[in-house]
Formats: C-alpha cells, structure tokens, sequence
C-alpha cells in the first residue's frame, strides 16, 4: 500500500516527505496507522550524522497509532488496537531473557540500524528504502512494528500526547524510578532540561526526593523545572555548577542526572555528588566523546557512574506504570508537548533545536 514518510537524505538537508510503498507485516508483526509521533534527539544525531547510521532513511521512534493488521502468530494484539510504540530487541540473547532488552545484544542492528528479517519493508521508486528505525520509522503514515516494541493502551487515552513515552520519557523517567531508585527525602542534580530531564525531575517529585536541583543554560527551561518539581534551578553559565550544588546541599546529592553529553555537564555531575553517591548518563553524545573525570573523587567518595539506555525500562511493563502516573496528574507530560502536522516536520525540528519548543509531536491526521 501507499503510504507518506518523511526521509532523512544527508545531515545538510531537510526531511522529506514522499510516497513510497510499504509491505505486509510478517510473522510477529503488526502494521500500524500512526497517528502521532514525537521528535527525539537520537533522530537528530542520526540525521546529523552524530551516529553513524547509513543514510538515506526513515526515522522516527516515538510512534504512536492503531493497529491495522497483523502478521502470522500474533495473537495478543489485534486490528484496531490503539498503541504506543517503543525501542526493538531480539527476545532471545541473554539480556533479553533476562527482562534487560535495552542491553539486547542487536540493540543497535535493530534499532540505529533498523535490520528486518526478511528487509526492509518500504519500497520507493522500484529500490528498497531504508525504514525499521527503532523497529518502527514512525515519521510515516503506516509502520510496521513488532509485538515486542508496541505497547497496547486504552482506548480513551490521549494518544498524541502519549507518543513520548516509548523514548524520551521513558529514558528520563526510568533513570530516575528504575535505576536510580531514589529514597524519599534523598536529593538529585538533573543536568539538561529537555524532555527527559523534565521528565526525571517529575518522577524524582514523585518518589519524594526533597532537593531536586535543574542546571540547565535556558532560563525559560530551568522556568519549566521549576514548574515540574525542581526546588532549585542553576544557571549551567554562571561559574563552578559543582560547587553551587555543594553550597546548597551541604555536602552534595545523593544523585546525579546527565542528559546533555557534554564534558563539562558530565564532570560536573560526577563532582556534585557526596559520598557514596551515583551519577547516571543517559545522553549520546558524538562518538568519541570522552568525559573528564576528577579520579581520587570517584575512589575518595566511593561514587558509582553508570550509563543507562532507555530508562533501564521494559516498555510493556513500564510504559503501562507511566500510564497509570499521568492519568493521575503526577507525570504532567502533556505540559512538555507542542504539536505540529506531519507535513511541518522541519519546522518542528527547527525550534526542537532553538529550544523554542521543548518535545515537539507530529500528528499525521
Ligand atoms: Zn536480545
Ligand atoms: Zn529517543
């Protein structure tokens, strides 16, 4: 069938949106009309060429849309089924049957580099087109997914604005409630405050840490901390972050979250801490990023530094919880969305990286 998707042809070009041709869903798979998808910094890493994936393709990994069909063997899914759609993984390495798909051994084949058995499933002009990014390519009409990153949702929820979760809400909000797992009147330092930072300054509201500090060089986003749970707000500019976080602890956070990849955040998350603290990572930064890190404070104060992919979340068990925080008003991640249609793709791009806008969703219908 003909359907429209949005290709990303090389990191100085804008998105473009064409007809192409897409296949049936195979074994395992359902074809999903989507309806929404949110715009995520990992589509533009891959587009700038920041990660090295082949280009030209389709992107897109927030997904959010109805089931359509679905393909042999699939029988706890079904036509009409609205659903969000999340990362991909194998089922069968050891990380994933041990419930850590997020560290499945294909993360990357699957998702960055959006393998399907069988190939890919879009067709333009007679060649076979690039799609199955994060096991879905939802800057498109139709998508076909997998039973492994679609989560089913009720009917009744608001799904545009759900889209987000199966990615950057995810990674910002299971940092903090799967990994992390902070005690309540514990306190963190959140540095970045896109989506995922906002949304792991909620869920540290919601587990009741006490001083919850935003660093972020936006004085309108370090505003939206505030409004979201942040008790103190730093501007990232104004001199030794570190220190100022010192100064309002007492002797540092228990926790730190670094979601912008850069050096000097990162170093500075690591030397906010008090002893026996951790920071988390979650950002993707260039390949060859190397973070500078003050040796005898990690050794001295006993830290813990770990990296997180995807909020350490399994999407069918964690995105439902995410669900279930939302409708009862303590994840206002309807407060972070600003739509755009589909076919204003660029645009929402350009003020996602003028910060004008802080999680931009296209709506296809
Ligand atoms: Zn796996
Ligand atoms: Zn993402």
């Amino acid at each position: 069938m003909k359907i429209k998707a949005a290709v990303a042809r090389a990191p100085d070009q804008p998105f473009e949106i064409i007809t192409c041709e897409i296949g049936e869903p195979g074994p395992g798979e359902v074809l999903v009309r989507v309806k929404a998808c949110g715009i995520c910094h990992t589509d533009l890493a891959v587009k700038h060429q920041h990660i090295p994936v082949p280009l030209p393709k389709v992107l897109g990994h927030e997904g959010a849309g109805i089931i359509e069909r679905v393909g042999i063997g699939v029988v706890e899914l079904a036509e009409g089924d609205a659903v969000l759609m999340s990362f991909g993984s194998c089922g069968g390495c050891l990380n994933c049957q041990q419930g850590a798909p997020f560290y499945c051994d294909d993360f990357g084949t699957i998702n960055m580099f959006g393998q399907r058995k069988g190939g890919s499933a879009l067709r333009y002009r007679g060649a076979e087109l690039s799609g199955h990014f994060f096991a879905q390519s939802a800057f498109a009409t139709h998508v076909i997914a997998t039973t492994r990153n679609v989560v089913k949702i009720a009917a009744d929820l608001p799904i545009e604005v759900l889209a987000p979760l199966g990615c950057g809400i995810q990674t910002g909000a299971g940092a903090v409630l799967n990994t992390l797992a902070p005690r309540a009147g514990t306190s963190i330092a959140v540095f970045g405050t896109g989506a995922v930072g906002l949304a792991a300054i909620m869920a540290a509201k919601i587990v009741g840490c006490t001083t919850i500090i935003a660093v972020d060089i936006r004085s309108e986003r370090l505003a939206a901390a505030r409004d979201v749970g942040a008790t103190h707000t730093i501007d990232g500019q104004s001199g030794d972050v570190a220190n100022q976080i010192v100064k309002i602890t007492g002797r540092g956070t228990h926790f730190s979250l670094d979601t912008t990849g850069h050096p000097a955040a990162v170093e500075a998350s690591v030397s906010c801490l008090r002893q026996r603290g951790c920071a988390v990572q979650v950002a993707a930064p260039p390949r060859g990023t190397r973070y500078p890190v003050e040796a005898s404070v990690i050794v001295g104060r006993g830290l813990t530094i770990r990296g997180v992919v995807e909020g350490d979340a399994v999407p069918n068990v964690f995105i439902p919880q995410l669900i279930d925080l939302f409708r009862s008003g303590l994840l206002p991640i309807d407060r972070l969305t600003t739509f755009f249609p589909f076919d204003e793709i660029n645009r929402a791009i350009d003020e996602m990286e003028t910060g004008a806008v802080i999680k931009p969703v296209l709506v296809m219908e």
